[in-house]
């Protein structure tokens, strides 16, 4: 699979900033935040996008789920919006799967 901005960031040859670590995901804050508080959990394991995921990767995702709570929790929010783009017509850049998480501002609906 071609390597993504986001490998390169996990193998720490580029700097972000980092939010929460373990050994399955990182979280980062976004480089062009789209709100006071836009983190990204990403799994350590390169996954091009959502049409990707294999049954065995149910659990990967869903803890992408609870590590956004966590660090949400720490960053002293209690309302968040959570975004998987997937696939270029949805606005996804970057082909290693990531959940967007949002906060801080008000968020209207539907989204853009
Ligand atoms: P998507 O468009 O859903 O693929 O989201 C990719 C996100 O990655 C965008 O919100 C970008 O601002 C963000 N991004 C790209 N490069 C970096 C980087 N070096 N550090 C942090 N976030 C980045």
């Amino acid at each position: 699979m071609p390597e993504t901005i986001f490998s390169k960031i996990i193998a720490k040859q580029i700097p972000a900033k980092l939010a929460y670590e373990d050994d399955r995901y990182i979280v980062i804050h976004d480089i062009n935040p789209q709100a006071p508080a836009h983190v990204l959990v990403i799994p350590r394991r390169q996954i091009a996008t959502l049409n990707d995921l294999s049954a065995g990767d149910a659990e990967l995702v869903g803890g992408m789920f609870l590590v956004a709570a966590k660090v949400m929790k720490e960053l002293g929010y209690a309302d968040y919006r959570t975004v998987f783009n997937c696939g270029a017509g949805a606005q996804q850049t970057v082909f290693h799967i990531h959940l967007h998480v949002l906060a801080g501002r008000p968020f209207s609906w539907p989204p853009g």
